[in-house]
């Protein structure tokens, strides 16, 4: 049976792996998703050569697929086990919902704009995972239909903490979301506890807005 992951850009990806151990991602169940995921599958054709540079690349819609960096700096802070059940907002590409799917149970992604979810179920579906489950809707009222969640993740920054997402957390689980203006963002990580949540601040990031009742109004 042919693999999943082409041969073709083993070398690029290995390089990238390289590059990202370089900058701190140590964390060897991250490291192994990244080398079972191929990036190039998730971009528009035009900019595939491109696929394995340490940077965000247009995916259509006016969206971005993140900087691998980001993708692995969110998973290594979470440093999920495999046994969890993820809600990810933003399917965007699709790549960082593959990602996960390496790393947890089941992952359940909300995208806003259909077009991309089409494409991003296309390109799911050629890695192999089945452990992954889409929605087309407004990602800020979260899926309450699996609540809760080990961890919930935002690939887009709001202005507030969306307040349904905290709601829909498993006790102990945890919640990261970029929070801030419309171009610059600090992601923060919000975890339910049994008295109530705690917050800590991580790195600055940027992300494309949040749009949605509890986002932004529109893009
Ligand atoms: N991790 C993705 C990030 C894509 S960019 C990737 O690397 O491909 C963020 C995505 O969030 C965009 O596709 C945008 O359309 C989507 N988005 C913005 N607001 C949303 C909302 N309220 N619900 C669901 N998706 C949303």
């Amino acid at each position: 049976m042919a693999s999943p992951v082409t041969p073709q850009f083993t070398g690029a990806r290995r390089r990238l792996i390289d590059e990202l151990r370089a900058k701190g991602i140590s964390d060897l169940a991250v490291l192994r998703a990244l080398d079972l995921t191929p990036r190039h599958q998730f971009v528009p054709t035009g900019v595939r050569h491109r696929a394995y540079e340490d940077a965000p690349l247009p995916i259509g819609s006016g969206q971005t697929i993140s900087q691998p960096y980001v993708h692995a700096m969110y998973l290594q802070t979470l440093r999920l086990h495999g046994s969890e059940k993820v809600l990810e907002i933003g399917t965007g590409s699709g790549y960082q919902t593959v990602l996960l799917a390496h790393l947890c149970r089941h992952v359940y992604s909300i995208e806003r704009i259909r077009p991309l979810i089409e494409t991003a179920r296309d390109a799911i579906t050629e890695c192999g995972v089945t452990n992954v489950s889409l929605l087309c809707g407004d990602g800020t009222l979260g899926w309450p239909e699996f609540a809760p969640y080990d961890a919930i993740l935002v690939g887009a920054g709001a202005p507030e903490i969306p307040q349904p997402l905290v709601a829909q957390l498993a006790e102990g689980g945890r919640l990261i979301v970029p929070i801030g203006g419309r171009d610059d963002q600090r992601l923060v990580e919000i975890t339910r506890t049994a008295a109530g949540v705690e917050r800590r601040n991580l790195s600055d990031v940027r992300f494309v807005p949040l749009v949605g009742k509890h986002g932004w109004e529109s893009t």
